[in-house]
């Protein structure tokens, strides 16, 4: 089961914590987050990469230049090494990073192509002269700057590649014959101070990047919970506290949405106004609290009368509630006026509690309903419609409660 918002939310702020303190932490995340870093940072990370990389090959083969002027003797070996071994090779790497290779085979390609250029350059330069030896420490310093610094290689990548270097450029200054001893010292401290900053900025660079990326997750974590609140207060202000049912407000909102598309689509729209029968007695008898449990349970009964999808039911006000039935012609309405008053009438009053006195007979468990149905056209008025229901209500009251009416035709207005 995957973690709940709340707990990811949770890890984040631990991991920014962990990160923003000065103490060396180990740069990766749990499996899941790690992940994702990768995902999100790869399109890019490649594309800068490839550059970098091209760039780099680019200024390791204008080299040739150099190898020209300074050792023509042994140009044709540095031309075999460089355009026809090394060069290929890094172009190979390069060229795979177009395709967003896994981290592993990426980062370990690169270093791997990058300490091949730096330890055939110091090959070459071996022991053919002081000043040579003495430059050729300038490339190995360029490889582990241009892999911790310039591509900021993986840590672990990064430090791999500065051992490998460092490692090689030891062999060259041993083997080394127009070098003493106090050069060959000088050249390995270089190469480990470098090293040393290095390995610190591409610490720093990897925390700072990964740093940047928490934080972006959890601006956009809270984002999220920001709209689901937000969602949830709208749902909320819709909704009538007591019932939980539509509120005024929603219904004023979906009536008129059902009444344009009602029109639109020339299909019939039908509305029930029920009202529970004597309630002011029933307050009276048995008190507000009381009644507030009459009404939750009508309310409830209400919401299950409803069998189509789009059907709505609201609290229209005090103990009356509307039923908005889009697409239902009149006999389908009235139907649906029955089966609620039935229902009602079977589920009787909540149980009362016996210190309230014996259960007054006279007060009946039941609800009046006015139905009207109409095809509404952009000349009519969708409020008309809600005072022929209510005429009908008014005359099922009148005709004693606990009944259905609908309203006529609408061309006569008049009660039928
Ligand atoms: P009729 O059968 O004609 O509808 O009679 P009635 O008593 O139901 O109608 P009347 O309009 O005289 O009284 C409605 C009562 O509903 C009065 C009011 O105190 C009560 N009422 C309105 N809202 C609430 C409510 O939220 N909770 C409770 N308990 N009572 C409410
Ligand atoms: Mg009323
Ligand atoms: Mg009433």
């Amino acid at each position: 089961m995957p973690p709940s918002p709340s707990a990811q939310r949770d890890v984040v702020d631990r991991l920014i914590h962990k990160l923003s303190g000065i103490r060396f932490q180990w740069l990766a995340f749990p499996k899941d987050l790690e992940e994702r870093f990768e995902k999100e940072t790869i399109e890019r990370r490649s594309g800068r990469l490839w550059l970098e990389g091209l760039i780099a090959i680019i200024l390791f083969d204008l080299f040739l230049i150099v190898d020209f002027y300074r050792a023509p003797w042994q140009f044709h070996k540095a031309f075999f090494l460089r355009m026809l071994v090394v060069t290929p090779i890094c172009l190979l790497v390069n060229t795979s990073l177009l395709y967003r290779p896994n981290k592993i085979f990426r980062e370990s390609s690169i270093a791997a192509a990058a300490c091949l250029a730096g330890l055939m350059q110091l090959y070459l330069e071996s022991n053919q002269s002081q000043v040579a030896s003495s430059y050729a420490q300038m490339s190995v310093l360029a490889v582990i700057l241009f892999n911790t610094i310039v591509m900021r290689l993986r840590f672990p990548y990064a430090v791999g590649t500065s051992v490998v270097m460092l490692l090689g450029d030891s062999i060259f200054l041993w083997k080394d014959r127009t070098l003493d001893l106090g050069d060959e010292i000088f050249g390995l401290g270089l190469g480990i101070g470098i090293v040393l900053i290095a390995t610190i900025a591409n610490y720093s660079a990897g925390r700072e990047e990964r740093l940047n990326f928490l934080l972006q997750l959890r601006s956009e974590m809270l984002v999220a919970n920001l709209n689901q609140l937000n969602a949830q207060l709208v749902r909320h202000s819709e909704r009538d506290a007591l019932t939980g049912l539509g509120n005024r407000r929603s219904f004023d909102l979906r009536y008129a949405e059902m009444w344009t598309k009602a029109i639109a689509k020339g299909t019939a729209m039908s509305v029930i106004l029920v009202d529970v029968d004597s309630f002011k007695k029933l307050n009276d008898r048995y008190g507000h609290l009381y009644g507030d449990e009459v009404l939750k349970r009508i309310g409830s009964l209400l919401q299950q009368a409803l069998r189509v999808k789009d059907d709505f039911a609201a609290r229209y006000g005090g103990e009356e509630f509307v039923i908005l039935l889009p697409a239902a012609p009149e006999a389908a309405a009235i139907q649906v006026a029955e089966r609620l008053r039935k229902m009602v009438e079977l589920a009787g009053f909540p149980a009362i509690d016996p210190a309230q006195g014996p259960y007054d007979e006279s007060i009946r468990a039941t609800v009046s309903c006015g139905v009207a149905t109409t095809y509404p056209t952009i000349h009519d008025h969708s409020e008309h419609l809600l005072q022929r229901a209510d005429k009908a209500l008014y005359r099922a009251k009148g005709e004693g409660r606990n009944c259905v009416r609908s309203a006529p035709p609408q061309q006569n207005l008049a009660i039928i």
